[in-house]
């Protein structure tokens, strides 16, 4: 289908969490969507998150209840429509007097155990730590919570696979340039970036999901005032395991910060994150030694074991597009959202301010309910009971031992990947296999060339980076050798 040819009821620009969300939740209402993405998709912030599913108990210190209730309630939808990526993670919390009273930390946890029903998720509690624990001797008491861990760039993916299961267009490396409003239509310029090709596509709304870009497309492309965004940068290091336990750690610091210590894809730990105001392109983000170096000391304040520069295997750095509310303080910006809808002096525009991975499915059901003014027959929201791709089982271990028995030649270290990354879309891709030889060319670290030829047919992967870093995180096993012939092999078959 040429999509010029179309008048799209919606064009959505951003292929970022809020952006997916948005294209799926309207395509599955029976809205026909345009999404347009200027890389990969998830290759900005929405892969360089702390990737939890958190009510946040350090935003109760900023009254932030509505935001934490939100995002609680979100955790038990979540869990239950993405069973394969999303998973519970219990938090440890190292009692520091002097930092927080136990009486304080007792209220928030008591708030958070009970702002939102939990179904699944255990109850905090209280708990001293004993000889076998990771911690330095000195820490002897400690709480217990539960969150959610969720593979953030596959969230991303899965809600893109979605939106195209409904209908949906998605465009990746494709970016707005210009956009105009003719006789009441939006008429958006897309620049494709393979072919260097401008094309013209029509649409009665435009959805501006551009993250830390927000603004260059009101202020840039739509060339309207703009709302004001803070753009703060938080950054990760990966360095090998700090602890063999499957807790994550939530350390206080003196600054009144925190920093998460999780694990990460069996043999790391993923550590973060900071708050540091930003300037420059978010297309250049880094994280800086800085960064790196407090990072580091708040980490070996608490553990036995240290860490240094030189055990990080890898690093990221984000950019929260935080919508500006004149907090002084970087960490006490708001990290909800603001979804505004206008229809003066152009053909409608709604515009994506703030949110959170753990928030995008409301936010997306919310701004695509602002839209029920132009498109009035629309259908009603679904997002809410619906599992994402692959997510249509109840329990990772049944799948297994399922795909164990259906598989039996698959070794069980790749069945596991396959299940926490595709979950019944494993079926898919393995079809037609009955050996290992069937999966073709070994790249190593597990990837075959039969998941990487689905990575590519279905899953809008055309660079090593999407395929390493962002379908899979395959990037920390896999040698620069490997990484190269993977390279190769996608440029020939792009
Ligand atoms: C360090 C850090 C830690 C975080 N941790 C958590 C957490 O643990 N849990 C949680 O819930 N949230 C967390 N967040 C917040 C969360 O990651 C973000 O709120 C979310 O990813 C924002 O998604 P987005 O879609 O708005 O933006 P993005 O993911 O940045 O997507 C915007 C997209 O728009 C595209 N774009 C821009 N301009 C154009 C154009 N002209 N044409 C086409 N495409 C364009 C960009 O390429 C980009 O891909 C964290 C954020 C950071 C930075």
């Amino acid at each position: 289908m040429d999509v010029t040819d179309t008048i799209y009821d919606v064009l959505v620009v951003g292929g970022g969490i809020n952006g997916v969300g948005i294209a799926n939740d309207a395509a599955g209402r029976g809205l026909n969507v345009l999404l347009c993405e200027m890389n990969d998709l998830a290759s900005a912030t929405s892969s360089a998150s702390s990737k939890l599913i958190h009510g946040g108990l350090r935003y109760l210190e900023y009254y932030e209840f509505g935001l934490v209730k939100k995002a609680l309630a979100e955790r038990e939808v979540l869990l239950k429509n993405a069973p394969h990526i999303i998973s519970p993670l219990v938090f440890r919390l190292p009692h520091q007097p002097h930092l927080r009273p136990a009486w304080m930390i007792r209220a928030g946890l008591f708030l958070y155990d009970n702002l939102s029903k939990r179904i699944t998720l255990p109850k905090s509690r209280s708990f001293k730590f004993d000889q076998q624990s990771p911690l330095k001797s000195d820490i002897k008491k400690g709480f217990e919570y539960a969150d959610a861990w969720v593979d953030d760039s596959r969230l991303t993916v899965l809600n893109a696979l979605s939106a195209k299961a409904h209908g949906a267009t998605i465009l990746t490396r494709t970016q707005l340039v210009a956009a105009e409003t003719v006789d009441g239509i939006w008429h958006l310029s897309l620049l494709d970036k393979a072919s260097g090709e401008t094309l013209t596509v029509r649409s009665k709304s435009l959805v501006n999901a551009a993250g830390p870009w927000v603004e260059n497309i009101t202020g840039k492309v739509v060339k309207e005032r703009t709302h004001g965004l803070r753009l703060v940068k938080g950054s990760h290091i990966v360095v090998p395991r700090i602890h063999d336990d499957e807790h994550a750690y939530i350390l206080q610091n003196e600054d009144q910060r925190i920093v998460f210590v999780l694990p990460f894809e069996q043999d790391y730990s993923l550590v973060g994150t900071t708050d540091v105001d930003y300037q420059g392109d978010p297309q250049d983000v880094a994280i800086e030694t800085a960064e790196i170096d407090y990072i580091i000391s708040i980490t070996n304040n608490y553990f036995k074991r240290q860490i240094t520069r030189d055990s990080i295997v890898h690093t990221f750095s984000g950019i929260r597009p935080l919508l500006h509310d004149e907090a002084e303080d970087a960490k006490a910006v708001t990290r909800d959202y603001t979804i505004e809808l206008v229809t003066e002096g152009h053909a409608p525009l709604v515009n994506i301010y703030g949110g959170k991975i753990t928030t995008y499915r409301t936010l997306a059901e919310a701004a695509v309910d602002k839209l029920t003014q132009v498109f009035a027959t629309m259908k009603p929201a679904w997002t809410k009971q619906a599992a994402l791709p692959g997510g249509d089982f109840t329990d990772r271990e049944t799948l297994m031992a399922q795909y164990a028995k259906d598989f039996a030649w698959l070794p069980a270290a790749l069945t596991a990947r396959y299940v926490r990354t595709y979950g019944t879309i494993a079926k898919q891709l393995l079809t037609g296999c009955e050996t290992l030889a069937d999966m073709g060319e070994d790249f190593g670290a597990g990837l075959y060339q039969r998941e990487l030829d689905y990575l590519v047919a279905n899953e809008w992967a055309t660079t090593l980076n999407d395929v390493i870093w962002r379908r899979t995180k395959l990037g920390l096993l896999l040698d620069e050798q490997q990484k190269q012939r993977i390279h190769q092999y996608m440029s020939q078959i792009a």
